[in-house]
């Protein structure tokens, strides 16, 4: 007999003997990159709001007059009665910030990676993603019956292999990649995927979930499809896709991702307007992050030249440690010298590459970051 609760059981004890078991713990963002868990004060290096937006006055302000305005809930789809003012501007400064035409916001990065890739690809077409590719965007690679390869991260050579032997056999192709990394904080070369899309007739698409140069400035490569969140350095919530008017319209009349599913709180748009507002006038706080992201890997390779950073040239930066159970002891250490820095074990990285992941921001400052590497030291000098 299949009995739900004793296959449950059975597999949470498979998890927990793995070190693989999950929890949700209650948190509560204090200001200057503290948080408050377990009625413990912590200096967290594991929050995403990489541009110290979610406590911010003028976001709240923004997000409580929306509330006033429109009400709580949106109440229906984007199609339906669910979009408002709020979203037409959002959606114009999206396409201004990515230099794009139009631009659609969806309920999360999620639901528009896999909106955007299922309403475009089909049983003919060939998708080719990163290695390292998050999540949605394999599970929207997986949804249309097409062909999914995946070339070696960041490695041009492997890509170009796969596209050559491969892109003859379909109809259409589209080459997915991120800008930043989000376990790995390093970075592709936009501009030479680029020319190899063109070169074999695939289109291209470029998720800047972490990417914090397009939102302050500007992406320099111009893929044809542009994806990116609202719940990360925006602090708010939604994803969005950007690119010509055609793909949007394409998009409205196709992705069920964003047809079937209510639309957005209206001050959850509002904050995300006032946020990208706030992240182009003050364009320090991309700075500040990337800055201190650096003043850490300077001196962990001063200090700890044998520690495993990776190719970070981001605000993120991984220790990758390998063993999980290694990475969690490290994890657990730091946690009681005060310092929130989650340990990323598989599925979400590949065995054997679990990781401390840093995440810097312009909230962070240096006397924060020196106390953070006295610990790292003073732990693998011991280890
Ligand atoms: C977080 C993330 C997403 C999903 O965005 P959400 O808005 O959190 O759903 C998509 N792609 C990458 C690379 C991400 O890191």
């Amino acid at each position: 007999m299949a009995d739900l609760e004793e296959i449950l059981s059975d597999n949470l004890v498979k998890l927990r003997a793995e070190n693989l078991d999950r929890q949700t713990i209650a948190t509560r963002r204090l200001k200057k990159a503290y948080i408050s868990r377990n009625g413990r004060k912590l200096l967290s290096f594991s929050c995403n709001d990489y541009l110290g937006l979610q406590g911010n006055r003028s976001v709240i302000k923004a997000a409580k007059s929306a509330l006033g305005k429109f009400g709580s809930g949106s109440c229906a789809s984007r199609m339906i009665t669910g979009s408002n003012d709020l979203y037409d501007e959002l959606e114009a400064k999206i396409a201004e910030i990515c230099y794009t035409e139009a631009a659609v916001v969806f309920g999360s990065g999620y639901l528009a990676n896999i909106g955007v890739i299922t309403s475009l690809m089909g049983s003919r077409d060939l998708i080719i993603a990163d290695k390292l590719s998050h999540s949605c965007i394999i599970d929207g690679s997986l949804l249309p019956k097409a062909e999914l390869k995946r070339f070696a991260h960041n490695d041009l050579e492997s890509l170009k292999t796969i596209i050559s032997k491969y892109r003859k056999n379909y109809k259409n192709c589209l080459v997915i990649t991120e800008a930043v990394f989000s376990m790995d904080g390093d970075t592709p070369d936009l501009k030479k995927i680029k020319e190899i899309c063109e070169q074999h007739d695939a289109w291209m698409m470029v998720d800047y979930a972490h990417d914090l140069n397009h939102l302050a400035y500007r992406a320099k490569v111009k893929p044809d499809i542009i994806m990116g969140t609202l719940s990360k350095a925006v602090a708010s919530y939604g994803g969005y896709i950007a690119g010509s008017k055609n793909l949007i319209d394409f998009i409205k009349s196709t992705s069920r991702t964003l047809i079937f599913t209510t639309a957005l709180p209206p001050s959850v748009v509002a904050s995300s307007l006032k946020a990208l507002d706030i992240i182009q006038k003050q364009k320090w706080r991309a700075k500040k992050a990337l800055d201190n992201a650096a003043y850490f890997r300077n001196i962990i390779s001063d200090n700890l030249p044998n520690l495993n950073v990776g190719k970070s040239s981001s605000q993120i930066v991984p220790v990758i440690i390998g063993s999980v159970e290694e990475t969690m002891k490290l994890s657990e250490y730091l946690l009681q010298k005060g310092f929130l820095v989650h340990a990323i074990r598989p599925p979400t990285v590949p065995a054997n590459t679990s990781r401390l992941r840093f995440s810097f921001s312009s909230e962070h400052e240096r006397s924060q970051i020196d106390r953070l590497c006295k610990e790292l030291i003073k732990y693998f000098r011991k280890n």
